[in-house]
């Protein structure tokens, strides 16, 4: 159900879908959203510093008469907070923001060259003050997780990055699986672009799911986090209905046969 959760390299669990907030305005929508996915059995939020609306996640947190320990509340380091120094100072920032003591997962956003490594060292002294519970990045290729982990102390728990059927991001899957990185979605519903899909409307139709729920159900059985976003009671509701049924291994195949490898969002190699 809505509280399944994965275990995490760092002994917490997250999990396995929650909502995403991204490009939802600060104050009485954010709060809205939040709530609304509170109430109807979410645990997990995704925002960011960039996102603008920590606040309105905090307050809704704070009404939504669920305990802060049974939420599982992630935010990132934006790109030009990146660096030692910086980035303990943003996190100052958001967490005052959030109005929190702890978050349960603090995400490198992009993996901004000469930086992250730093950056990095941040969130390990931040995991080890007890201000973060789990620390993880976002956006990150194979090359770049490799090069982190050289010098780093604590492994990634979590890899943030764009995957949906037309982006299945299969060998970092399997990178990642092979060192025990948990993958999560972003954009999991292609940001809007795969609403029209017919192979995923005929699967849909078989189960009476539709297509978001038959990509959410996609990703959760392949093993990877989800966080679709929705500012919508309706669809907030209809992306969580998917512990009711299962995809056979031929609909999973046939998903797995829409890659394109095409990303909607930024290249990770190529970050400002
Ligand atoms: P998404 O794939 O979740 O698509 C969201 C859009 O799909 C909504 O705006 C809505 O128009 C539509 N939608 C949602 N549910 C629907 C439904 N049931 N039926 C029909 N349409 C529906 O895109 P996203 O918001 O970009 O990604 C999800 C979350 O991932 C973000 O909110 C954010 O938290 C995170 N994210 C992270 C990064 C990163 O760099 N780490 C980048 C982008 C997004």
């Amino acid at each position: 159900n809505l509280q399944s959760t994965t275990a995490l390299s760092s002994g917490y669990s997250m999990p396995w879908l929650g909502l995403g907030v991204y490009k939802v305005q600060e104050g009485q929508e954010v709060i809205d959203s939040v709530k609304a996915a509170i109430s109807h059995g979410y645990r997990s939020i995704d925002t960011a510093a960039l996102y603008g609306n920590e606040e309105g996640v905090g307050q809704a947190v704070r009404e939504s008469g669920v305990p802060r320990e049974d939420l599982f509340i992630t935010t990132k380091v934006w790109n030009s907070d990146q660096g030692y120094d910086s980035t303990l100072a943003a996190f100052e920032k958001s967490i005052n923001k959030l109005g929190m003591d702890y978050v349960d997962l603090y995400l490198v956003h992009w993996p901004v060259m000469g930086k992250y490594k730093d950056t990095w060292k941040a969130l390990e002294k931040l995991q080890k003050d007890g201000k973060v519970r789990s620390i993880g990045v976002s956006n990150f290729q194979v090359h770049h997780l490799e090069d982190l982990m050289k010098d780093a102390q604590v492994k990634p728990a979590v890899n943030q990055v764009e995957l949906h059927p037309l982006l299945s991001q299969i060998e970092l899957r399997e990178y990642c699986k092979s060192q025990g990185i948990q993958v999560e979605a972003w954009a999991p519903l292609a940001q809007g672009h795969l609403l029209d899909n017919e192979v995923l409307a005929d699967i849909g139709a078989k189960y009476g799911k539709s297509i978001a729920q038959i990509i959410l159900r996609w990703d959760i059985q392949s093993g990877i986090v989800t966080i679709p976003k929705s500012v919508k009671e309706h669809r907030i509701i209809e992306n969580a209905d998917i512990f009711d049924f299962e995809l056979m291994p031929a609909d999973m195949e046939q998903i797995n046969g829409l890659n394109q490898n095409h990303r909607f969002g930024g290249d990770p190699d190529n970050v400002n």
